[in-house]
């Protein structure tokens, strides 16, 4: 939908042409506050949402994205909005008075449901009902499954989330748990981000777990587990406090308060990143090191896609090239191959595949494709090769540091190394590995 300048509606979308539904316009939100009350074995959920939003324009009406649950009540500041609409993705709000712009307002959800996951063509994102418990992987459009919001990750927001259950399970979200209590058999987990964050990564995790402390330094990091993988999380996830050492020193100190790591009863098709956590499968513990790559990869997203976000789903290849180079440098470190052995390995096998993506724009059915990642890593390999070690990690250093909890694009990346390292054919690099289609040589 297009933004008609003289209207005070806010667009129901974001404005990103790989999501458009996504998303909406005329505010920014600052915070969201979620109070979830939910019963696993029936998985039914009782929400409250309270978002602190800030008008960019002059807003007779807004939306947010929403999708599968039922609205009971609505306030804007508490009054009733002068009209409520609800379509299946959006909930579009009149508030009773208009907002100027730059004004501050709060808008108050109550709703309630069975959650389930979305269908989109990335497969079905969002609230997922396991065996017994519950995992949220909202990449790129499920937030919406579970609470209202802006879900495009251009509009980060701090968050605290409250999720109370029955008793028995562990309940893990994102940031710090600074609230536990227990009530006739329920218990409410209060959950603290206080770095922004991108909708899309916020995440409930629902299990009967077992969990365990694996390092209080630089911050605590954490494991949930099922009791019977017990001897194989202690190796595999063993050497996480090394790998958060070696990234530090690669990219800078870690973004956020704490690191979770959640493995979950059940087998997943891919682990997957949530700010401050990863998620993994039991299919991905062996008790000898077969997911080390999968390891590094999530724990790299907390630099390389949450703290540095993309603005447009197009720049895909900021978050999986960079996390996928992760892998390499960690093999490197961890005396397996070197990540210049990766790259000729790597470059051989894409120079197999159809010479048909330019991973710089791939288009929104191919965003996660593997060339996005693979050619993402053999494009900052080239970066590193032309600069050298010392100023390819400086200038890493720099842009993680520059765009801290912000939101980035390629251009981001090609200017701050070129400033950086002084050398200003980053950008021809760039272009030849990013935005062509031709394979160049390494
Ligand atoms: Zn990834």
């Amino acid at each position: 939908m297009a933004l008609n300048p003289a209207s005070a509606f806010g667009s129901a979308s974001a404005g990103d042409p790989y999501l458009p539904t996504s998303g909406n316009g005329g505010y920014g939100v600052l915070h969201y506050e979620l109070d979830l009350d939910y019963r696993v074995a029936t998985n039914r959920l009782n929400g409250t949402a309270v978002i602190r939003a800030r008008a960019t324009m002059p807003l007779e009406r807004f939306s947010l994205d929403f999708a599968g649950l039922s609205v009971v009540k609505v306030t804007v500041d508490g009054e009733r909005p002068k009209k409520l609409a609800e379509t299946p993705r959006k909930l579009v709000i009149t508030p009773e008075h208009a907002l100027a712009e730059g004004q501050e307002f709060s808008v108050t959800v109550r709703y309630r449901g069975a959650p389930h996951p979305i269908r989109s063509s990335w497969g079905e994102v969002g609230w997922e009902e396991l065996a017994d418990g519950v995992i949220v992987a909202g990449q790129p459009c499920g937030a919406a499954s579970w609470f209202p919001c802006n879900d495009h990750p251009s509009d980060k927001a701090t968050y605290r989330i409250t999720i109370a259950c029955e008793a028995g399970y562990t309940v893990v979200s994102n940031g710090s748990l600074v609230a536990r209590s227990s009530r006739s058999g329920r218990t409410a987990w209060t959950y603290e981000m206080l770095q922004p964050m991108a909708s899309y990564l916020a995440t409930v995790q629902i299990g009967r777990y077992r969990s365990r402390e694996i390092a209080q330094d630089p911050v605590p990091q954490s494991i949930h587990f099922p009791q019977s993988l017990d001897r194989e999380i202690s190796i595999d996830f063993g050497r996480v406090p090394e790998m958060l050492a070696l990234f530090e020193s690669l990219f800078g100190a870690y973004p956020f308060d704490s690191y979770t790591v959640v493995v979950t009863h059940d087998e997943l098709e891919i682990p997957l990143e949530a700010q401050g956590l990863a998620i993994f499968g039991r299919n991905h513990v062996d008790g000898v090191h077969g997911s080390d790559r999968l390891i590094a990869h999530e724990l790299a997203h907390q630099w390389f896609g949450n703290s540095l976000t993309l603005a447009r789903w197009r720049d895909i290849w900021l978050h999986e090239g960079f996390a996928c180079y992760a892998e390499w440098l960690w093999s490197e470190a961890s005396g397996g191959k070197t990540a210049d052995e990766n790259a000729v390995a790597h470059r051989a096998r894409v120079a197999l595949e159809p010479k048909d993506l330019v991973i710089g724009d791939p288009g929104p059915a191919r965003m996660f494709d593997d060339r996005v990642y693979k050619r993402g890593a053999l494009a900052l390999h080239a970066v590193r090769r032309r600069l050298g070690d010392e100023a390819f990690f400086a200038g890493l250093r720099a842009y993680v540091a520059e765009c801290r909890f912000g939101l980035v694009s390629t251009e981001d990346f090609v200017e701050i190394m070129q400033s950086s390292s002084g050398d200003d054919e980053v950008g021809s690099v760039i272009d030849r590995w990013v935005y062509a289609k031709s394979l160049p040589k390494l």
